[in-house]
């Protein structure tokens, strides 16, 4: 457990509260009628996985653009500047989600960190195997009276009560991955900026991932049979699944998804020519008078590529 430390406690604690594992006892109770009814709402810090989205998606019958564009934040998680998402909130920190009469008006779909609270689950955030390794936080927060409610109750009793199992179960893939991100140290180097949003799309964007998994542009790179097609486009959890692949591909060159022959050294030589083009731009641009110049060798560039294409 020394590995620990109080950043990775999901919630502001000035001191590190003690570690507990799943058979430890909690005294806690929320419910509606106590006196803090909705504050920790009215000062939501929630960082959300992808998984969270996809239940946003239900909660709120948008696509996963929508639920980002209405009801998240990005942020980045790391000095390499992985993206990461938070529920959007007022300016003053109230959840858009909160009603003050009802409390959580999406309950059924709220995302990990809200089902969790007061406790935080540093299995998620510390192992590879959440199941066999789990450890837990108990974050007491002055506004939050739940403690002093007449109470006790187990860790593993509490999170069958949130319900919290499913999304503990997709969570894992994504935790491990940016674990391994982590783990690999300054020393690797920062994704380039493509691979970070393919992040991104992979991990939050998730209809917009899957329209371009489905593209020609994808299909001339990667080969997947008919079966991981069908999946990808019905089922939002294997589309999400088959986003983590993808991203161990990129960033990690774990290879599980078989590439078109010759795909890899055809996007080498576009990039080349790519760069070879904005060069010449760069050049004639200087020379010329033409405010219209960029654009025309861009699209004389854009035609000869469409006609090799064919
Ligand atoms: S999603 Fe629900 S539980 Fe979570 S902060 Fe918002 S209102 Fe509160
Ligand atoms: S008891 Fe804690 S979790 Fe429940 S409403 Fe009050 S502040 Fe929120």
């Amino acid at each position: 457990m020394s590995d620990i430390k109080i950043e990775d406690i999901p919630f502001k604690s000035e001191v590190m509260p003690a570690v507990l594992d799943p058979n430890a006892e909690i005294k806690f109770k929320c419910h509606k009628g106590i006196s803090c009814w909705n504050a920790c709402c009215k000062q939501a810090d929630i960082t959300l996985t992808p998984y969270d989205i996809l239940r946003l998606k239900q909660a709120t019958g948008k696509d996963s653009s929508g639920v980002l564009k209405d009801h998240t934040v990005p942020f980045t998680m790391d000095a390499d500047g992985v993206p990461g998402i938070k529920l959007r909130t007022t300016d003053e920190g109230t959840c858009l989600f909160m009603d003050e009469e009802t409390g959580c008006t999406i309950y059924e779909n709220r995302p990990t960190a809200c089902r969790y609270y007061p406790l935080g689950n540093l299995s998620l955030k510390k192992a590879d195997q959440a199941h066999e390794n789990q450890h837990f936080v108990l974050v007491k927060e002055d506004h939050c009276k739940g403690h002093e409610e007449d109470r006790g109750i187990n860790i593993q009793d509490y999170r069958a009560e949130q319900k919290v199992e499913d999304y503990d179960q997709h969570n894992i893939e994504y935790f491990q991955l940016i674990l391994k991100k982590k783990s690999m140290g300054p020393g690797v180097g920062k994704p380039p900026e493509m691979s970070l949003q393919l992040f991104f799309m992979a991990a939050y964007d998730q209809d917009r991932f899957r329209r371009f998994v489905l593209s020609d542009a994808f299909k001339n790179n990667y080969t997947l049979d008919d079966k991981t097609y069908d999946d990808i486009a019905n089922d939002d959890v294997a589309c999400l699944y088959f986003g983590y692949r993808l991203l161990r591909q990129v960033l990690f060159n774990e290879k599980t998804i078989a590439e078109v022959d010759g795909a890899l050294e055809k996007r080498a030589e576009e990039r080349k020519e790519v760069i070879e083009m904005r060069r010449k731009l760069e050049i004639e641009k200087s020379k010329s008078n033409d405010p219209y110049l960029s654009y025309k060798l861009e699209v004389e560039e854009e035609k000869k590529r469409d006609d090799k294409e064919k």
